[in-house]
């Protein structure tokens, strides 16, 4: 089964047990009660570190504790990269662009919340742009925060990883490595969310859940999760975005975690086509534009 291990640097965290997204969103909502200056995240795939990014941009912005509102103008505009205080660059990005931007760097945010500067591909930055970014983060910059994403921390420089939070992030790094069968199931799944049809029959027939099975739809609902939490540019068919309103995709998300819980007690966790059953129908009646 695919885990999260959420790693403090140089210090691995226990591993072996089950964890699925919400421990590390559970982490990253304790981080933000005293956000480090600099947090780098590695593991998984591209799209899920920059989820995760936006994800800490929401909790640092949005006024709501531990969870973002997603209805917010903060929220909202993080979704559309839009907000006024987050910066997202991309790719390999120029010492003369770092040196430009310390003076924004320099400045309090506009609003109350953090400025929020991601460097989506960290380990692009070349011994230049790294070392220009080291003189940023050793100076104090109050409002600011900053999010180094990479595959692997070694790809960065040490320097900088040392003088951040690093949380490791060991989802699926390609399409191919998820699995097929409860991919199938969980496209299933979201289509009967979406027309009301397709799902008992499947879900009826005796042993044809097991709890791995399971396991692997709610995590593959997690991921999508983020991704919708992200907006309609990082969502992918068949998506979430658009399907639930924003207390539709905070119930699915706490429910979710109580399916991942029931699935996981022991000795004997709850039957899985029940849990995925009671998943299906408890997320139908909140399909957005009904009453939940
Ligand atoms: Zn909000």
């Amino acid at each position: 089964m695919d885990t999260i291990e959420v790693l403090n640097h140089g210090h691995p965290a226990a591993t072996g047990a089950p964890a699925g997204q919400g421990r590390l969103l559970e982490r990253l909502a304790v981080l933000s009660q005293s956000p480090p200056q600099s947090l780098v995240l590695e593991g998984g795939d591209a799209e899920s570190r920059l989820a995760a990014a936006m994800h800490w941009a929401m909790l640092l912005n949005c006024g709501a504790q531990r969870r973002p509102c997603l209805s917010c103008r903060s929220c909202r505009q993080i979704a559309d990269r839009v907000f006024r205080d987050l910066l997202v660059f991309e790719g390999a990005v120029g010492v003369d662009t770092v040196r430009e931007t310390r003076g924004v760097w320099g400045q309090p945010p506009s609003g109350p919340g953090c400025r929020v500067t991601v460097f989506s591909q960290a380990q692009d930055l070349n011994a230049h742009s790294a070392n220009a970014l080291l003189k940023s983060l050793e100076e104090p910059r109050p409002g600011n925060v900053f999010v180094l994403l990479a595959p692997q921390r070694e790809r960065l420089l040490e320097t900088l990883v040392s003088r951040s939070f690093v949380l490791t992030l060991a989802w699926p790094d390609s399409a191919g490595r998820e699995d097929p069968e409860a991919e199938d199931w969980t496209s299933a799944l979201i289509g009967f969310w979406r027309t009301g049809q397709g799902w008992f029959e499947r879900t009826s027939v005796k042993g044809g859940v097991d709890r791995d099975l399971a396991l692997g739809v709610v995590l593959s609902c997690q991921r999508r999760l983020v991704r919708a939490l992200c907006g309609p540019a990082a969502d992918q068919p068949p998506g979430l975005y658009g399907l639930f309103d924003a207390r539709g995709l905070r119930r699915l998300d706490l429910m979710l975690t109580e399916a991942q819980e029931a699935l996981n007690i022991q000795p004997s966790p709850v039957n899985p086509a029940l849990v995925l059953d009671w998943l299906a129908a408890g997320m139908a009646v909140h399909r957005a534009g009904r009453p939940g």
